[in-house]
């Protein structure tokens, strides 16, 4: 087969497996395969697709998240291995780390902590994009740890970059600024989301009430910034605002819904 056919012909079963992006995943598929970028498959239309294409796209027809089939996915200005030990890195956490470089712009050598690191894509993008930060990630998954020190060392930031496996008591060991996309899916919509994250990602990274305010509550902090899901940054500002934050301010994500929410603790 051509990898012109092989693109019309996983386009066509990706859609019928229910694919949302049938055309760009079928792209991003054969780029990886043939090494190229996406649009560079489209001047290889002729050539023989490599057998192993047909594995790659049976497991994308199984709903199994692209990232995972790719095995690396883009978040700011890295490119992180993925796979099952964590949850793939969405947009919207880049702008919790936008917010994050802007808080310590003017900091020379601030000390900062990602609780529920999974990939280490906060810790790691922070510390790509801030020279001076010196970066602790936790997470509560041995898995994730893992990974997250895969990341570390591929990306060459193993250095300043710590990582270990610990709870959200770290937060209390005094920190400049202490971020966190903590598991904040209600147990009830777990069954309403798509098949890329209910069947393959892990739950325990999803799934989870009341991480906003302990965080909040347990963190020694000079500043606070969280993910929020749809719909819950307004409770999570009251919240941070009850506890003693000043500052709270809230930012959307970049589909316009309040998804970042942030506070400083008055010295
Ligand atoms: N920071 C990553 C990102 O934004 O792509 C992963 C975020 S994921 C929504 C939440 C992470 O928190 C998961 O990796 C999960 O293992 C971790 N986690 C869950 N409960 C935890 C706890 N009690 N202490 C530390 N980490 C926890
Ligand atoms: N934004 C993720 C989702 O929609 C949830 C991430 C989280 O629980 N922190 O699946």
């Amino acid at each position: 087969m051509t990898v012109g056919e092989a693109l019309r012909l996983a386009e066509r079963q990706l859609a019928e497996a229910g694919v949302d992006t049938p055309r760009v995943d079928a792209e991003l598929l054969l780029a990886h395969m043939l090494g190229v970028s996406r649009t560079g498959v489209h001047t290889r239309g002729d050539e023989p697709v490599p057998d192993a294409f047909q594995v790659l796209l049976g497991r994308r027809c199984a709903r199994e998240p692209l990232a995972y089939v790719l095995g690396e996915w883009g978040f700011r200005r890295l490119v992180l291995k993925t796979d099952a030990r964590a949850l793939v890195p969405r947009p919207e956490t880049e702008i919790l780390v936008e917010r994050c470089l802007e808080l310590l712009h003017a900091e020379p050598a601030p000390r900062v902590l990602d609780l529920g690191t999974g990939t280490g894509a906060i810790a790691l993008a922070i510390a790509d994009e801030h020279p001076g930060a010196r970066v602790t990630a936790i997470d509560a998954s041995a898995g994730a740890v893992s990974l997250a020190k895969e990341n570390a060392q591929r990306l060459h930031l193993e250095r300043r970059v710590e990582i270990a496996q610990g709870d959200i008591a770290v937060a209390a060991d005094g920190w400049d600024l202490v971020v966190s996309n903590p598991p904040y899916v209600a147990p009830q919509e777990w069954d309403r989301l798509q098949p890329e994250i209910r069947e393959w990602e892990p739950r325990e990274a999803l799934v989870g009430l009341g991480f906003h305010e302990r965080i909040a509550r347990v963190a020694n902090t000079h500043w606070l910034v969280l993910e929020t899901g749809d719909c819950q940054a307004e409770d999570v500002a009251a919240t941070l605002e009850s506890v003693g934050y000043a500052d709270v301010r809230v930012t959307p994500d970049l589909a316009g819904k309040p998804r970042v929410v942030e506070g400083r603790q008055p010295t």
